[in-house]
């Protein structure tokens, strides 16, 4: 196992301390494969929130709480996102979005609470180790031995495939993307974020999947004095027509800038 999958595991079975430290982490390459891994899980979570809508009509369910709705979210971005056993880069990055729900407690990193951070973790370890337990078996030890990681996932994975994805050959609309100039001290997380190319792998791998019937963008901006700030996004903007309906995901700036300083603290 490499070191930040290993500095990863070890915090997710033991709790994390967080020393006080005023001053910026230096960006090394962990990091900047932990806080993409950490954004890209997050985009995808609002990509599953948005098919959720589009397609299947999902998030008018009154049966639904929305704790169900933030669990589904999940599932649908660990579906979307599951590395193969072959992608250390992938498996990576998984990792890395597990392990920044671990940092969520600390006074510094902010989040609105969908599930227990921990458990968020754990459930992300949960379907991928599921996805294939013989080639993810250094994961075993993490998962909660009563759970049927393996059902859990493949239960995901069809309903996935029979709900929302499409095998019609046709394209839907395409994905808008849209970069608004960062303000506020965002340039450094705004070229982040181009640099990763989470947004732009996010587009094609939604167009690649999903027929899209309705228009549909991805923004990325200094949401500060607009949005409540410091996490990501998803909007309808309905019309009288609800064939005109607007899904919006929004990207702000300002978490990824607050996860690049906060860097990998409390891992060391
Ligand atoms: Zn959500």
């Amino acid at each position: 196992m490499n070191v930040l999958r290993s500095l990863i595991v070890a915090a997710i079975l033991a709790p994390l301390s967080f020393v006080a430290q005023p001053e910026t982490p230096p960006r090394d390459e962990a990091t900047e494969t932990f806080v993409r891994g950490f954004v890209r899980f997050l985009a995808y979570h609002e990509a599953g929130h948005l098919l959720m809508g589009q397609i299947a009509d999902m998030n008018n369910n009154p049966d639904w709480s929305s704790a169900d709705r933030e669990d589904y979210a999940d599932k649908f971005a660990m579906i979307l996102l599951q590395p193969d056993a072959d992608d250390p880069d992938g498996i990576d990055e998984i990792i890395s979005a597990a392990g920044g729900w671990l940092q969520v407690d600390s006074s510094i990193i902010r989040n609105e609470p969908h599930a227990p951070p921990q458990q968020r973790a754990l459930d992300i370890i949960c379907l991928m180790y599921g996805s294939n337990p013989v080639a993810f078996a250094d994961f075993a030890e993490l998962v909660d031995p009563n759970t049927d990681c393996t059902a859990l996932y493949q239960a995901m994975e069809n309903e996935i495939d029979e709900v929302f994805r499409d095998y019609s050959g046709q394209t839907g609309q395409s994905i808008n993307i849209v970069y608004v100039a960062p303000t506020g001290g965002m340039e450094d997380a705004h070229q982040f974020l181009r640099d990763s190319g989470v947004v732009e792998d996010l587009k094609d791998d939604i167009e690649a999947e999903f027929y899209l019937t309705n228009r549909t963008s991805i923004q990325a901006m200094s949401c500060e004095g607009k949005a409540k700030s410091d996490t990501f996004y998803f909007d309808t903007v309905r019309s009288a027509n609800p064939e005109d309906d607007h899904f919006i995901i929004t990207l702000c700036y300002e978490m990824i800038d607050a996860r690049l300083k906060y860097g990998m603290r409390g891992f060391e």
